[in-house]
């Protein structure tokens, strides 16, 4: 067993998922000398582009995780990406997307023409959304995403159309979710309003790397340096003088501070007896099980910039909603649509959809014109999302009070589920603390 008995104002950062590379790529500009321990053999956590070649060998990706990222103007997403000097490329469907609801497809409600058509929305609806910018802001309770939508943009939007939207993106119901999943909601708010701060706040566009999000994992690590993968941390040991000594798998490493970029069950579990509070906060702190398929089909006349599908729960019968590349994105394999379906998350699966010919099955009853697919390949993604329920927020500051000193906790649990969350999250972070 080595030992490494560390320097001065060393920081180890255990996780190499994007929380423990933005985390490294801020600390290393504020001048500490860290170090990443990653426990897999690749960085990136959910943010990986693995390789799925095509039917023929031909060479194709899937995302494990996002498979495109939004990056508002002036964000610290948009940052990051120009000081990386990253290739971008458009990464969402530019081609058809719908709602699914009352059993068949509408146009989506993202647009003006798919608002007025929604099911179950009329004019009083159309009325009161109108109002949106003279709601008043929000006392700053607690509230739901229900209840946030409900109060700008009324009762009927909450009810018809913000669940499928909301399952699409946090994999659970509006009415289980705290606003404050969304940080850019209450943003908006203080803007103005959802209507007239996103005007002010200027569009977000849909942007990637052109290797996808591994590209940009891959390009933080390099930027930063000293990522060490197959280096799980096992356990955390305080030493005199606030000092950290860590126990890997064949390695201990003593430091000055240390930051968990990891998941809520993994940190609860680092912490254990020594801060027996939080670590029971954060085993608290429920986790969504998602599972992903991917597959391949003949390409459909007129999907070729790619589609996107939100169902309405629980008409899908935990079928959430599918997306698809477009056909020049290079992730995918000329002349096949490449779809990936959403199922399960906080939403009962009927006992057909464990299994892809139920999942198909039902993504056929919503996408008739889908021929059987050449190729198929599910990603289960187990205790991928954090549900931030209501309290989320005063669990998180009060768990933080219970850390012991120079030991730090970054990642979705704490700044929100989404990449460019962690990114303006942990920009914030590294650059109030305390050095
Ligand atoms: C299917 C799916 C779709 C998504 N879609 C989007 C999207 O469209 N847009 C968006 O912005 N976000 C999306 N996300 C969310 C986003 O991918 C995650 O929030 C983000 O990648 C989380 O990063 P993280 O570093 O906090 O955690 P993780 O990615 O979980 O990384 C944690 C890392 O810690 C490592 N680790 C674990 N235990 C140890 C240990 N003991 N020692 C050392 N290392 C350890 C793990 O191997 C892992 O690499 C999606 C996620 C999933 C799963």
């Amino acid at each position: 067993m080595s030992t490494n008995r560390g320097t001065t104002h060393r920081t180890i950062i255990l996780g190499g998922g994007m929380s423990g590379l933005l985390a490294a790529w801020h600390l290393q500009r504020r001048g500490l000398e860290i170090e990443v321990w990653e426990a897999s053999p690749a960085v990136g956590g959910w943010a990986q582009t693995l390789s799925w070649p095509g039917p023929q060998g031909e060479p194709g990706f899937l995302e494990r995780g996002p498979q495109s990222l939004r990056v508002g103007r002036g964000s610290a997403l948009a940052r990051l990406l120009r000081e990386l000097n990253l290739e971008l490329r458009p990464s969402s469907p530019k081609g058809p997307r719908w709602l699914g609801k009352e059993g068949r497809r509408h146009p989506s409600p993202a647009t003006i023409i798919g608002l007025l058509q929604a099911p179950g929305i009329g004019p009083g609806d159309w009325a009161r959304m109108l109002v949106e910018p003279f709601i008043p802001t929000g006392n700053g309770a607690d509230e739901t995403l229900h209840a946030f939508f409900a109060r700008r943009l009324g009762t009927g939007f909450a009810r018809e159309l913000l669940p499928a939207l909301v399952a699409g993106v946090l994999a659970a119901p509006p009415e289980r979710i705290s606003a404050g999943a969304l940080p850019r909601l209450r943003c908006l708010e203080a803007m103005g309003g959802l209507l007239i701060g996103g005007l002010r706040a200027g569009p977000e566009h849909d942007r990637l790397p052109l290797g996808g999000t591994g590209a940009l994992a891959r390009a933080l690590a390099t930027a930063v340096g000293c990522v060490r993968t197959r280096r799980p941390a096992l356990a955390l040991e305080p030493l005199p003088g606030g000092r950290w000594r860590i126990h890997g798998d064949s390695l201990i490493s003593d430091t000055d501070a240390v930051v968990l970029a990891l998941p809520s069950p993994v940190v609860s579990e680092l912490l254990g007896t020594m801060a027996p509070v939080a670590a029971q906060a954060l085993e608290a702190i429920p986790r969504l099980d998602l599972r992903v398929w991917h597959s391949r089909h003949a390409m459909v006349k007129g999907w070729e910039r790619g589609i996107g599908l939100l169902i309405h729960p629980p008409e899908g019968r935990g079928l959430l909603g599918a997306v698809s590349f477009a056909s020049d994105d290079p992730r995918g394999v000329p002349g096949l649509i490449q779809v990936r379906t959403y199922v399960g998350g906080a939403f009962p699966v009927d006992p057909p959809l464990e299994a892809w010919p139920g999942v198909f099955g039902e993504l056929q009853r919503w996408l008739p014109e889908l021929s059987d697919p050449v190729q198929v390949r599910e990603e289960p993604c187990p205790a991928a999302f954090p549900l931030m329920e209501p309290g989320h927020d005063a669990r998180v500051a009060g768990l933080l009070t219970e850390f012991p000193p120079n030991l730090h906790w970054v990642g979705a649990d704490r700044f929100g589920p989404g990449i460019p969350n962690l990114a303006e999250g942990i920009e914030g972070w590294a650059r109030t603390l305390a050095l």
